[in-house]
């Protein structure tokens, strides 16, 4: 039902020259997966699709196609809680005009950690799974197995309590299913409980199996400088090498730089071939800004960016 809203919906935007391309998602070509799609006319409407899937922060994307639109031409994006919130945080920095897009909100169910069932079955590969109301239906060679849906989210969408776009030209309603079953910020917290020297420890051993990839950088709807301070050589911030003062130094300064402007939407965990969960710490990051400025990421589009205003009432306490 959702699917067909939104292709509806898709299609009058196009017939109705709203639009000159929609970024939503389509089937991926493995089971479990969709893949962001650039929708260009209203016949490809019909690729677009919505499931438990859709995982990728579509509010990436869009910095790609504004240089190319002509006066008066829009993007329509297709936008989760979490993606509405990014969106946010773009336009508030300037990165394109409200005018330039057009926000199909779809309100979020939250998204499945496709990895865990995948890992659940191994070695068997998965020839198909099919999502059902509460479950996923996962066949193997050897097996045929129902996975709940509620048990299988993303630690972020376990925790997520915006999963309605906070900014959208027009809402598509998702079926209710599977909701969160922690409190915002549930993980942070267990962690802000461990001594400084067991949260170090922690950042050592997570941060020593990344090979500098830099997939969870380029996942992130805000880190869009045309030029990251990684590949910079004047000024040389930082070594370009696997030795761990180098790696850690860039997943600090990483961090800091989307302080306050993180949604915490997981993109760049999913992202990680290592498997490191890097959203949880620059997430990290958020809640102590959210805490000490009383200023929640993405949700207030008149408010502004929480580390380009100073109150004389602000906390002069340090975060991190
Ligand atoms: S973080 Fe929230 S809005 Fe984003 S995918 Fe998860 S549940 Fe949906
Ligand atoms: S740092 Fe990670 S969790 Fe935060 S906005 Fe970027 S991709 Fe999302
Ligand atoms: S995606 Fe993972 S391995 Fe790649 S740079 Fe980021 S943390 Fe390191």
């Amino acid at each position: 039902m959702v699917e067909e809203n939104l292709r509806k919906a898709a299609k009058t935007l196009f017939d109705e020259g709203k639009v000159k391309l929609i970024i939503g998602f389509e089937e991926g070509s493995l089971p479990m997966r969709a893949s962001p799609a650039f929708i260009r006319s209203a016949d490809e409407t019909k690729r677009l699709t919505w499931n438990s899937f859709c995982e990728n922060n579509l509010a990436s994307y869009i910095r790609y196609y504004i240089p190319s639109l002509e006066d008066g031409e829009r993007i329509g994006v297709v936008a989760k809680g979490c993606d509405a919130r990014s969106l946010i945080c773009l336009l508030k920095e300037k990165q394109f005009k409200r005018e330039q897009i057009v926000i199909i909100g779809v309100k979020c169910q939250g998204m499945i950690d496709w990895k865990r069932i995948r890992d659940e079955v191994a070695p068997d590969d998965i020839l198909e799974a099919k999502e059902e109301k509460d479950e996923i239906d996962v066949r193997t060679r050897s097996s045929q197995k129902k996975f709940k849906k509620s048990d299988y989210l993303y630690d972020n969408c376990q925790e997520c309590d915006r999963r309605e776009p906070v900014i959208n030209d027009f809402i598509v309603e998702a079926a209710e299913q599977g909701t969160g079953k922690k409190d915002r910020w549930s993980r942070i917290k267990e962690f802000e409980q461990m001594t400084p020297e067991e949260r170090w420890k922690y950042f050592k051993e997570e941060t020593s199996r990344c090979i500098r990839c830099y997939a969870c950088r380029n996942a992130c709807p805000v880190c869009y400088c045309s030029e990251c301070f990684v590949d910079s050589t004047m000024p040389y911030w930082v070594g370009t090498t696997l030795e761990s003062s180098d790696v850690q130094v860039f997943h600090l300064i990483r961090a800091l730089h989307t302080a306050g402007r993180c949604t915490y939407c997981g993109n760049c965990t999913q992202a990680c071939p290592m498997g490191i969960d890097i959203a949880f710490l620059v997430g990290k990051l958020s809640k102590d800004v959210q805490e000490l400025f009383s200023h929640e990421v993405g949700v207030d589009p008149d408010e502004p960016p929480a580390l380009s205003a100073y109150s004389e009432k602000d906390s002069n306490e340090d975060f991190a």
